[in-house]
């Protein structure tokens, strides 16, 4: 396929160099000329402006730093818009907003150009190694049609829903993969200063239920998605004495916990509704009735 790819930094550039690989045919461009090099040498064709990348192109793809650059890409007075073939597809691999792929979808749609959000996820190393996973959003008949080459870019690739589904869930994932750290760094201090070696500390929290993954693998499926709050694993009462325990621990050691404190004042309130006998996964109902939603399997 003719392949456009703009924005070669960190992420473009290695997974531009993955589809030359795939055999594509590329056109690429970014702000900085010299990021084309590798991909110049194995046979990819430079063009000037977005407009010229996807005046070739049956597929147009962008790696750009964020909303604001994909906008002036994408609609600028050189832009991908003013280029594109009716019938093309502009897919962006940046992380960006939801509310602007919405925009741009719109603005495309009436050029007869079809426009998906594909954020990616798995750092620099996984776009090297075509390892990322790709969360596209738009129309799934197009998804279909290009679900292929985007294999190639990384070899985890999902239908997230309409457009800015792929951006919603990338800021999902990137938000609880980001603050999580910050618990995480609070439990080491905890257990470094109380006295336990980081090494151990990370051999037993590898070997147990969290490192386990079992969150994403048990947790969410087989409670949250099902609603099973009642159907004890391990009961609430219990979780609460072991983060309280946790807390007391670090008031001992004068080390400050500002996230495991809101956690436990989280299981204190569901412990007040009286959820002390339900399974230690009932807190979750708090956050969904503060927000209006409740998480339930929708296939
Ligand atoms: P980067 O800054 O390394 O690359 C961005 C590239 O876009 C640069 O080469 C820059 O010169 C180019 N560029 C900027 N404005 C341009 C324009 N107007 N026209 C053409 N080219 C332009 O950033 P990155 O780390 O490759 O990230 C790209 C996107 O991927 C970002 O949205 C980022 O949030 C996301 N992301 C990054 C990582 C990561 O680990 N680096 C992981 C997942 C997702």
């Amino acid at each position: 396929m003719r392949i456009g790819f703009i924005g070669l930094g960190n992420m473009g550039g290695p997974m531009a160099l993955n589809l030359i690989k795939a055999g594509h045919t590329l056109i690429v461009n970014d702000v900085r000329r010299e990021a084309a090099a590798p991909h110049l040498e194995r046979g990819a064709k430079w063009a000037d402006n977005p407009r010229a990348v996807a005046r070739e192109s049956e597929l147009i793809l962008t790696s750009l730093p964020g909303p604001k650059e994909v906008e002036a890409v994408a609609l600028g007075p050189d832009g991908i818009i003013h280029g594109a073939q009716p019938g093309s597809v502009y897919a962006d691999l940046s992380t960006g907003s939801p509310t602007v792929m919405r925009r741009l979808h719109a603005a495309f749609k009436e050029k007869g150009i079809h426009l998906l959000d594909a954020p990616v996820s798995g750092g620099a190393i996984g776009a090297q190694r075509g390892t990322l996973q790709v969360m596209v959003g738009g129309d799934e008949a197009i998804y279909n049609e290009v679900r292929s080459v985007l294999l190639g870019v990384g070899h985890k690739v999902g239908y997230m829903g309409p457009i800015g589904s792929g951006t919603i869930a990338k800021l999902v994932h990137n938000m609880i993969s980001i603050t999580v750290r910050q618990l995480i760094a609070e439990g080491f201090t905890l257990g470094v200063k109380a006295g336990v070696a980081p090494e151990a500390l990370l051999e037993a929290i590898q070997g147990a239920s969290f490192g386990q993954g079992l969150i994403l693998s048990h947790m969410i499926p087989d409670v949250v998605l099902k609603g099973e709050f009642d159907k004890v694993r391990f009961a609430l009462k219990l979780a609460r004495k072991d983060v309280g325990l946790a807390t007391e621990l670090a008031r001992e050691y004068d080390v400050p916990m500002p996230m495991a404190a809101l956690g436990e004042q989280v299981m204190i309130e569901a412990m007040a509704r009286g959820w002390g006998d339900k399974d230690s996964t009932s807190p979750w109902m708090l956050q969904e009735e503060a927000a209006g939603v409740k998480v339930r399997a929708t296939r």
